[in-house]
């Protein structure tokens, strides 16, 4: 394993590019400047130039052209498949540079950017590539006077406004499904956290991707991204972020062209424990993973532990001997299991959450407050409630923050209507040894994706999405993202 001495001196060396990315090279945008602040001390690390709502304009027209004249969708899939592999493995060369560059914009920890989130996004790339000479198409069963063809075609320019949570697999997690379909895309990164998104740009220029495929647009969500929701020709928008956001969206797409448009929200995940567990040590290893993966700046985060009454005290005790190992700091240090939080006012208002789950009667057992202040950086202590319980607002709002909370269930019906009282359907994880209670379970439990005895969000291979007001539309990952990035049209020949 690296060090942190190693990474830092990667950091040194690092080189930010500041202007948006299109058609095919950087552009200083005409917009106000921006700063890119480290959550880990508070500094900025470079400033940016943000666009105009008219060069989000051009920026579609850019993609569009590159749409028309067919440079991109026009190659077999065998020549896009290649051009993908090639960006796949340019990331995988850049693993490092990138992975420090996430570290320093959004305070992840190092090890999960170098381990997890680079070769994921090469993976999601190569993954996607080599689906694509893999679909069929259909003939369906016609009269014999008739030949029907079933053909799926891109949709045209596609849309992409993605969160600071996880900047690069977000980028690539819509991208790369979109452009292997052979659309154009226009992406917007949160200005949180720009750097990875432009430098993936870069990479896919040197990869061989044509100009004006792959555009990257800056500036804030209320102009440039509204820009985006309001465009009138864009035919599809996929986006990540928020619910109220989400929805905003959606009317805007109705106001506008009908855009085909895929929302993937807020969660407000339950992680449930039944009676019949042996091994709670697993069980709370996962709880700690579920909690406060990514400082719970996850939209899986598991913010409502729900044990059964009987094994309770047992699983408490084990799981607090858990989160009194964690490590909390420098997100360049590999040691470190939690990083920063993304901006000082999200820290304060996780810390207002902290302080109403007071105020409302929950105790808290460990954490509930800032720490390391000397470093200017946003960090808070991975943070336990006891007595939780569903009127609460931290059980029932999202936090996105190092915070869960126990509570506690006498039977299975009542775990099932705890757990789906939200508004929220992400994602849910249950834990039991029993394989009915576990099929039983899953069948009730109203979220897009339920891990048993583990928290998981899956693999490339399947697809990722929420029910309720977490999801619309759409799911990420596996050959049903390829899909929805795609039309279906019928060709109906008279013989
Ligand atoms: P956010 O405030 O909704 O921002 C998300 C993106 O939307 C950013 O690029 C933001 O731009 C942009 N945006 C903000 N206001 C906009 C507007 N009025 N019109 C168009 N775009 C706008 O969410 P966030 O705070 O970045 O991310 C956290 C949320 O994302 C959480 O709710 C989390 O659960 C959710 N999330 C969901 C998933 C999933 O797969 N379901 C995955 C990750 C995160 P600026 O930041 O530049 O202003």
């Amino acid at each position: 394993m690296n060090t942190k001495e190693y990474y830092q001196e990667i950091a040194k060396k690092l080189e930010f590019d500041t202007d948006p990315f299109i058609n095919g090279k950087f552009v200083k945008g005409g917009g106000p400047a921006f700063d890119s602040i480290n959550p880990a001390n508070g500094k900025v690390i470079a400033t940016l130039s943000s666009n105009t709502v008219e060069e989000v304009y051009e920026a579609e027209k850019a993609a569009r052209e590159a749409f028309d004249d067919k440079r991109w969708r026009g190659l077999a899939p065998a020549e896009r498949k290649e051009i993908l592999f090639n960006l796949a493995d340019l990331l995988m060369e850049h693993r490092e540079e990138l992975a420090v560059m996430e570290t320093l914009d959004a305070g992840k920890p190092i090890t999960d950017n170098y381990e997890d989130d680079v070769p994921e996004a090469a993976d999601t790339f190569r993954f996607q590539a080599e689906a694509i000479d893999k679909l069929e198409d259909a003939v369906t069963a016609g009269d014999p006077d008739h030949l029907s063809l079933v053909v799926r075609e891109p949709l045209g320019v596609v849309g992409a406004i993605t969160p600071w949570n996880f900047p690069l697999g977000e980028a690539v997690i819509k991208a790369a499904p979109a452009l292997a379909a052979g659309n154009s895309v226009v992406l917007k990164p949160s200005s949180l956290t720009p750097f990875t998104t432009l430098r993936l740009a870069k990479l896919a220029s040197e990869a061989g991707m044509p100009d004006g495929v792959f555009n990257v647009v800056l500036g804030s969500g209320d102009t440039i991204g509204d820009a985006m929701g309001k465009h009138p020709e864009m035919e599809g928008l996929t986006f990540t972020g928020s619910t109220d956001v989400g929805k905003k969206l959606l009317i805007q797409a109705g106001e506008t062209n009908a855009k085909r448009i895929f929302l993937e929200m807020g969660g407000k995940s339950p992680f449930i424990i039944m009676p019949d567990v042996k091994d709670l040590d697993h069980a709370a290893e996962e709880a700690i993973g579920a909690a406060y993966w990514n400082m719970g700046e996850n939209c899986t985060a598991n913010s409502r532990i729900m044990v059964h009454k009987d094994i309770k005290d047992k699983f408490t005790e084990v799981f607090l001997e858990k989160v009194a190992e964690m490590t909390t700091g420098d997100p360049l240090d590999p040691d470190n299991d939690m990083g920063a939080l993304i901006e000082k006012s999200h820290m304060e208002k996780v810390l207002r959450y902290i302080e109403t789950g007071k105020k409302e009667g929950a105790e808290i057992l460990c954490g509930g407050g800032q720490i390391l202040k000397e470093t200017g950086g946003n960090f808070i202590e991975p943070t336990v409630f006891d007595g939780l319980t569903q009127d609460m607002t931290i059980a029932r709002d999202e936090i996105f923050g190092p915070v869960t909370g126990l509570m506690t269930f006498e039977s299975e019906e009542e775990a099932i209507k705890i757990a789906n009282d939200t508004r929220y359907g992400l994602q849910a994880t249950l834990f039991t040894d029993d394989l009915s209670t576990a099929h039983r379970m899953s069948r009730e439990l109203r979220a897009g994706n339920v891990s048993v005895n583990c928290y998981s969000e899956g693999d490339l291979g399947t697809p990722f999405g929420g029910y309720k007001q977490s999801g619309f539309f759409g799911r990420e990952n596996s050959v049903w993202a390829l899909r929805q990035y795609m039309e279906l049209k019928t060709i109906w020949i008279e013989l």
